[in-house]
């Protein structure tokens, strides 16, 4: 590839954001060879140089240059305040940033921290937390395991991450109240030059369409003529159904795309408005 210029992005090298962090630039075309056990990889189709981190590390590494971009999670940086950009959620890593109590316990709100310890790794956020409700508490900063701390005396409640509550419940715990809710997101250093821009909008083109076609499913189904203006309108599609004649006459088939979130009660409308034979095919990539 000579000297041309690359994108440098960090990702978690092993961890909960790791699998969906290679299946990302997996699906956006980028291929990636030889991950497993390596610091750095370049890929062979796109202009990236792979580098696997920490996740900790990797708010740093971008604000410093090491690397132009970044996968991390909201709340690791949240808690390390570093000075980059985040340029997109990409919907994957979601987890909430909790105070969790002891089962048994009742919790009465923020001000019921007053004078407790606290063992989290999030010293930082929970410290701005507590203070902006005017609450006085002892931070215990604990790098990992924070689950067993009230457990084993070294706190009265915890602040850590939960995404099912499982593990709190496993150690005697409840989740009480949420400090922040975060997902993976897409960080890049400030100042790129205009060639690294130019391959960041080129990763985040293919990214959005990736997280669009997610999110959209394409439906085929067969419909009386009589009720095709009916069925037409409870379509959004992207311009307007493809409608296409059957050979049984008096019907068609009409195919559109649908959004997830509206997906169920669209079906549910065609079917009462007379829709028969609905196929529902995923969409791989959606470009706009
Ligand atoms: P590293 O070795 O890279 O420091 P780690 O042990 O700190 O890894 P992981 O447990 O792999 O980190 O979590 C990485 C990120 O995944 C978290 O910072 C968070 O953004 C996200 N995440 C999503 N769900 C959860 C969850 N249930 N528990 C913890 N983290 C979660
Ligand atoms: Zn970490």
């Amino acid at each position: 590839m000579g000297n041309e210029t690359v994108l440098r992005i960090a990702i978690q090298k092993s961890g909960r954001l790791y699998e969906d962090s290679v299946q990302l630039l997996k699906e956006c075309g980028i291929e990636l060879r030889n991950v497993k056990d390596r610091l750095r990889t370049v890929s062979e189709n796109f202009p990236i140089e792979v580098f696997f981190l920490r996740d900790d590390d990797i708010p740093e590494y971008v604000e410093d240059g090491v690397a132009d971009i970044g996968v991390v999670g909201q709340n690791v940086l949240a808690e390390k305040n570093r000075k980059v950009d985040t340029v997109e959620a990409l919907g994957f890593g979601k987890c909430r940033l909790s105070i969790a109590v002891p089962k048994t316990e009742e919790y009465k709100g923020v001000a019921s921290l007053e004078g407790k310890r606290i063992a989290t790794s999030y010293p930082h956020l929970v410290k701005s937390f507590l203070a902006e409700h005017k609450v006085t508490a002892i931070i215990h900063e604990i790098s990992g395991s924070v689950e067993i701390a009230p457990g084993i005396g070294l706190s009265d409640v915890i602040v850590d991450l939960v995404s099912s509550g499982g593990t709190l419940f496993m150690n005697g715990l409840k989740e009480a109240e949420i400090i922040l809710a975060s997902q993976a997101v897409l960080v890049a250093r400030k100042n790129l030059d205009e060639e690294k821009i130019a391959i960041l909008d080129k990763l985040l083109f293919r990214i959005r369409a990736v997280k669009k076609a997610k999110k959209s499913k394409y439906v085929l189904m067969n419909a009386p003529n009589d009720q095709l203006e009916n069925i037409i309108s409870l379509l959004p599609g992207m311009r307007s159904p493809t409608i296409l004649p059957l050979a049984n006459e008096g019907w068609s088939s009409v195919h559109s795309v649908l959004s997830e979130d509206k997906f169920w009660e669209i079906i549910e409308k065609l079917k009462a408005a007379g829709a028969e034979g609905i196929l529902v095919v995923p969409i791989e990539k959606m470009i706009l």
